[in-house]
């Protein structure tokens, strides 16, 4: 089991398999993306190593994100590996949600049990002036095909200023008749976008407030839950979570580490710049990969410290998924 010098243990893991994506949402590749190609980062077998090694160690759950995860050709087979690691018993990816009509039923027949689809409006236009993509219609039908191939379904909203109650009421009204997760993200810092934070960083707490106010009840936590605080409603199908990684002991519930597609082990989303694994991964050492992650895990810190505006290494989240 890994456990930090804390107390907090990490049954969760999170695998980014590409840097790349084809979106350029403003608060994270807004120029899209420059770098190299996917055949520079972890190759399958790579990626069924780490996720072995990890399973060995008590990681139950994996996530598979990027970048965009679906960039990669052999998405799929990655899909497959993990369902395939003894011991994993969940196998979940974060996507931009544009292949999804085209594709769910494939991951969901490969083992993929959950899919999170960042979708920031629900209004065409607003979407594509974040995204830098006019695919909202694209994606909203691929949720729709998500949720009949038998996936549980998230969504992932990120904060901005511009977020208006007229905004969260669609949202709502939508979530009426739609069985999905709806998780409002907090805006974090990362190294690139710095004056975009300043100005865009807007608080959970209002959208908080007016949930209470207006009958929802927060979801009692799971033991091994992470860090979202989720609510329900008997007159909605959907739920809605909460990420405020500003709020006092965010930090206390975590329960998930990180590897970068270049095969970096990062501890924290915020970290350095990352502990190298690529040469034990290359190499298909399982026993010298889990004593690597075994020692380095007491040097995990108590918190992110992006409360005083560290961000690590973190450029932008494509780096490391999120
Ligand atoms: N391409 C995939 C997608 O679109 O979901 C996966 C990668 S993306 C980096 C993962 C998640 O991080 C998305 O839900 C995105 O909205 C969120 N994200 C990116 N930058 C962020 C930031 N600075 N603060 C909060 N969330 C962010």
């Amino acid at each position: 089991m890994l456990e930090d010098s804390f107390g907090r243990r990490f049954r969760y893991l999170r695998v980014s398999i590409t840097e790349a994506c084809n979106f350029r949402c403003q608060y994270c590749l807004p120029d899209g993306y420059d770098g190299p190609d996917n055949s520079a980062f972890m190759s399958l077998t790579e990626v069924q190593t780490l996720m072995t090694a990890f399973a060995r160690m008590g990681t139950t759950k994996i996530r598979i994100t990027g970048g965009e995860p679906s960039l990669r050709k052999d998405f799929t087979e990655i899909i497959q590996a993990a369902v395939n690691t003894p011991g994993i018993q969940k196998v979940a990816t974060t996507t931009h949600g544009a292949r999804l009509a085209k594709d769910a039923h494939k991951w969901a027949q490969a083992g993929l049990d959950q899919v999170n689809v960042s979708i920031d409006s629900l209004d065409p236009n607003q979407f594509a002036l974040i995204t830098g993509q006019n695919k909202l219609e694209q994606i909203l039908k691929g949720l729709d095909v998500a949720v009949d191939a038998g996936l549980d379904v998230k969504v992932n909203t990120v904060l901005l200023q511009d977020f208006s109650p007229a905004r969260l009421t669609r949202f709502l009204d939508w979530l009426k008749i739609t069985p999905v997760t709806l998780r409002f993200i907090e805006l974090m810092e990362t190294g690139e976008h710095k004056a975009f934070f300043k100005s865009q960083h807007m608080s959970g707490q209002p959208i908080k407030d007016r949930l209470l106010a207006e009958g929802w009840q927060p979801v009692i936590r799971r033991k091994d839950a992470g860090p979202a605080q989720e609510f329900s409603h008997p007159d909605y199908a959907g739920k809605i979570g909460l990420i405020m990684p500003y709020s006092k002991d965010f930090c206390k519930s975590c329960n998930r580490l990180r590897v970068s597609a270049s095969g970096k082990l990062h501890l924290c989303l915020f970290s350095e710049q990352g502990l190298d694994l690529r040469h034990l991964l290359k190499a298909g050492d399982t026993d010298a990969l889990m004593q690597f992650v075994h020692d380095a895990l007491n040097s995990k810190h108590v918190s992110h410290y992006l409360q005083d505006g560290m961000t690590g290494a973190t450029k932008h989240l494509a780096m490391l998924g999120g």
